[in-house]
């Protein structure tokens, strides 16, 4: 009998948990060719979350948990609870009842049917505040320009992937995580399953513009050199614009027509910072290269093999 792990972040979602964990067993009844657990991780809730974890896997066996010492983010609770995982099929979904777990059964039949990752993918954004679709549509149109791998606006982080691409995922040893980012990477055959967004069951949500920010900030950082490679290109730009100034000014000089000590002093501050900035952008590259190397990320995963 083929193992499913069900993972589930949770921040202060005490009164939310009772309701995910009724509705999700439910559905957890179809699945009776499987055999079926909860991972729930607290990431440090301050309400009464662990308690109620506690109490439901008193009532029922299959409920396992991990509870941390403060909170840490949905990106390391997610973590915590891949490396804890050990089932072949491995789902991660939302504590809040956003992540329908109805989708799970026809998720499951995707991946006997030989795909790797059956993921869920938004179709609209009901439910979602208008400043927060606007900010998130403009990170994903910037990101996908500057990043190496290419991100999916409505791709969500529910998901149901098999054993070979946890594995896959956690050898993505890097510290800062952008899962998003992650899972792109990571590649392997993924069927999109269009999701509905629906409003939380209960609670409230745990993203605050500045928890947003830092998380946008924290994809385009893991993915992407660009940043530190912008000084090259603005030194660059100063300094050919300083050579053409000079030369001008040279020409205008065999002519018989000086320039004014303004054109000069242009003329040196573009050379000067051009040269500067081209220095800079030169670490850069080297940066990003150290940077790179420094994420020790896996130069292939392979999918398959017969050796
Ligand atoms: N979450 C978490 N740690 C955090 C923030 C959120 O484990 O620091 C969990 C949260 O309990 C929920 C999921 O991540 O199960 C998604 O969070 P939320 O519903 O607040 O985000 P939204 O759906 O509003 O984007
Ligand atoms: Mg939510």
């Amino acid at each position: 009998m083929k193992t499913l792990q069900l993972i589930v972040p949770c921040f202060n979602e005490a009164e939310v948990l009772p309701l995910f964990y009724d509705e999700t067993a439910k559905v957890l009844t179809e699945l009776w060719q499987y055999d079926c657990g909860f991972l729930f991780v607290d990431d440090g809730s301050a309400d009464d979350t662990l308690r109620v974890i506690k109490a439901l896997a008193q009532r029922d066996e299959r409920v396992k948990y991990l509870s941390f010492s403060r909170n840490f983010g949905k990106e390391s609770a997610m973590l915590a609870g891949l490396r804890a995982s050990t089932a072949d099929y491995v789902a991660i979904l939302d504590a809040d009842l956003q992540h329908s777990p109805a989708l799970l059964p026809q998720m499951l039949s995707a991946l006997e049917d030989g795909y790797d990752v059956a993921a869920a993918k938004r179709v609209d954004r009901k439910g979602e505040g208008r400043l927060k679709s606007r900010l998130s549509d403009r990170f994903y149109a910037v990101a996908n320009r500057m990043m190496t791998v290419e991100l999916d606006a409505g791709a969500q982080d529910f998901r149901v992937m098999k054993r070979a691409v946890v594995d896959a995922v956690l050898s993505m040893t890097e510290h800062r995580r952008f899962s998003k980012g992650i899972f792109s990477f990571v590649g392997f055959k993924t069927k999109w399953f269009p999701h509905e967004n629906r409003s939380r069951a209960a609670g409230k949500t745990k993203w605050s513009i500045k928890k947003l920010w830092r998380y946008a900030m924290d994809g385009i950082l893991a993915f992407s050199d660009l940043p530190l490679k912008l000084p090259l290109w603005f030194g660059s730009f100063a300094f050919c614009g300083g050579l053409i100034y000079g030369l001008v000014m040279l020409i205008l000089l065999l002519c018989g027509r000086a320039a004014g000590a303004v054109h000069t002093v242009v003329c040196v501050l573009l050379l000067c910072t051009g040269a500067v900035l081209l220095s800079v952008g030169v670490l850069g590259v080297y940066l990003a290269r150290v940077y790179g190397e420094v994420k020790h990320r896996p130069d292939y995963i392979i999918r398959e093999q017969k050796l």
